[in-house]
C-alpha cells in the first residue's frame, strides 16, 4: 500500500497512546490521513459517538468508503488497509526480525550488498523511534526531527532497495536446521535464512504493582516528554523510579505540575550525582527512597487518582495526576529463551562480532546486552552488524563451494 491520497479520518486526542500508534502505523504505510484532535475540535465527538453507540472510543478510524474502524489493532489495521502480510519466498539470505533503527539500517546495508533480506515487525517499522513524538540527539536533524517522520524516511529508504518488509506480523520462534534457521511467523508461515538477525528492542518495564495495565495512558506513563504537558497545572505527579531517567524526566516535569515524587525502591538513588544533586535541591521535588509503589487506583472517571505507598511496612495513599514509571527496560527476546544465551536481566549476550551463542544468529540494537539504547547507537549497530552478516555468508559460501 504506498502513496495512498485517500481522505481516511483519524479522530483521537493528543495523549493517546493508541492513537500515536494508529498515526505511526498509516504514516509509516504511508496511508495519508485527516488527523482530527478531539480536544481541540469537540464539536468532531459526534461523529465519533454515532459511530460507537454514544461512546467516545479514541481512535476511531473512519475509511472513504463510510466504514470504520474503532481502537484497531495494527493487525485489524493492516487487513483494512490491505497490507500483504505473507512472505514473498520461503528462503532469504537474512531475517531480520524487528523493524526499528537497527533492523531497518542492517537490512538496508544487506539489500545493497544484493543479499535478499526479509524484515518481520510485529508492528510498524521504526520501532521505538517511530512512536517518539521528537527526537533532539539524532545526528543531522539540527531542529530535531519527529520519530514519526523519522520512521517514514528509513523504511523509505529501505524499500527503495527492494527489502521485503513484513507489518503486523510477530515471530514467534526460530528453529537451527543448520546451517538454515527456520523462522516461525504469528501468519502460520515459516521461512528459512541461514542468518538472522534478531534486533527486537526492548519495551518499558512495569512495576507489577496492582491497578497498573488498567491504567496504562490513563495517568499511568513512560514518557513524560509525550504525556507531560497533559498534566499541566496539575498538583502532584510521581515518578517511579531513581535512576537517571527517572530524575531527568522528574526534573522535566516540574514545569507542569507544583509538585514532583520521586519513588525508589532501593535505599538509594541510582541516577549520577549531579543529577541527583538538582532533584533533592529542587524546592518542588521530594525523594522517597526504600519506597515501592503498591497499588494505583482509579476515580470514577477511570483515570489515575493516586497511587498506595509502602515503606517500612506501612501503607500510604498519595493522591496524584500521574504516575510516570521509569523502572528500566525488558528485552523483547522472550520468544528465545532456552535457545540463546541470555544475560541476567534477559539481553541478548553476543561475542565483539555481534553473534550469539548460536551460529547464524546474530542481534543488535537495543535487545543487544551491552548495548546503549539510544537512535544513533541502535542506528550504528545494524550497519555494524551488517558487516557481520556479509562476512559470515561470505565463510558460509566458501565452505560450500570447497569440495
Ligand atoms: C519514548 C521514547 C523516547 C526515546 N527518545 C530517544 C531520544 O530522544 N534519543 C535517542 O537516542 N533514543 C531515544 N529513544 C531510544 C531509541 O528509540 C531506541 O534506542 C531505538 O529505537 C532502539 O532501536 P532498536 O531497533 O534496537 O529497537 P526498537 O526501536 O525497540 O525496535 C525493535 C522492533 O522490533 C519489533 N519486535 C519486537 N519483538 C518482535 C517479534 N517477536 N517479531 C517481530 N518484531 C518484533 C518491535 O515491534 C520494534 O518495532 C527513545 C525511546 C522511547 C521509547
Amino acid at each position: 500500500v504506498s502513496d495512498s491520497t485517500e481522505p481516511l479520518v483519524v479522530y483521537g486526542a493528543s495523549w493517546c497512546p493508541d492513537c500515536r500508534r494508529a498515526k505511526q502505523f498509516l504514516a509509516a504505510h504511508r496511508v495519508a490521513y485527516r488527523w482530527v484532535d478531539l480536544e481541540e475540535h469537540p464539536e468532531a465527538s459526534a461523529e465519533v459517538e454515532a459511530r460507537n453507540d454514544g461512546k467516545r472510543i479514541i481512535p476511531t478510524i473512519l475509511f472513504p468508503d463510510g466504514g470504520f474502524l474503532a481502537e484497531p489493532t495494527n493487525e485489524e489495521l493492516a487487513d483494512r488497509i490491505g497490507l500483504v502480510r505473507r512472505a514473498m519466498a520461503d528462503e532469504y539470505d537474512v531475517v531480520v526480525v524487528g523493524g526499528g533503527p537497527t533492523g531497518l539500517t542492517a537490512a538496508l546495508y544487506g539489500a545493497r550488498e544484493n543479499q535478499r533480506v526479509l524484515v518481520v515487525e510485529r508492528s510498524a517499522p521504526g520501532g521505538q523511534a517511530g512512536v517518539t513524538e521528537r527526537l533532539d540527539n539524532y545526528p543531522g536533524f539540527p531542529e530535531g526531527v519527529g520519530g514519526a517522520e523519522l520512521a517514514e524516511r528509513m523504511t523509505r529508504q529501505v524499500e527503495r532497495y527492494n527489502v521485503e518488509i513484513l507489518s503486523a506480523v510477530a515471530v514467534e520462534s526460530l528453529a537451527l536446521d543448520a546451517p538454515m534457521t527456520r523462522v516461525t511467523l504469528s501468519t502460520g508461515d515459516v521461512v528459512s535464512a541461514p542468518v538472522v538477525l534478531v534486533a527486537t528492542g526492548s519495551t518499558y518495564r512495569r512495576t507489577g504493582a496492582h491497578g497498573e495495565a488498567d491504567l496504562i495512558g490513563a495517568g499511568v506513563h513512560f514518557c513524560a516528554t509525550c504525556d507531560g504537558p497533559f498534566y499541566r497545572g496539575s498538583r502532584e505527579l510521581v515518578v517511579v523510579g531513581g535512576g537517571n531517567s527517572g530524575l531527568e524526566e522528574g526534573l522535566f516535569l516540574t514545569q507542569f505540575t507544583d509538585h514532583v515524587t520521586v519513588v525508589q525502591a532501593g535505599p538509594e538513588l541510582t541516577a549520577s550525582a549531579l543529577l541527583q544533586e538538582k532533584v533533592r535541591s529542587h524546592p518542588r521535588m521530594s525523594v522517597r527512597t526504600s519506597t515501592t509503589v503498591t497499588a494505583f487506583e482509579a476515580g470514577p472517571t477511570g483515570k489515575l487518582t493516586a497511587v498506595e505507598l509502602e515503606h517500612a511496612g506501612a501503607r500510604e495513599r498519595l493522591e496524584c495526576a500521574a504516575a510516570f514509571l521509569f523502572v528500566g527496560l525488558e528485552p523483547n527476546a522472550g520468544f528465545l529463551a532456552g535457545m540463546l544465551e541470555l544475560d541476567d536481566r534477559g539481553f541478548i549476550r553476543t561475542d565483539e562480532r555481534m553473534r550469539t551463542s548460536v551460529a547464524g544468529i546474530f542481534a543488535a540494537g537495543d535487545v543487544r546486552a551491552g548495548s546503549t539504547k539510544q537512535l544513533a547507537s541502535a542506528v550504528g549497530e545494524g550497519a555494524a552488524v551488517a558487516l557481520q552478516v556479509r562476512y559470515y555468508l561470505e565463510a558460509l559460501a566458501d565452505a560450500t563451494a570447497r569440495p
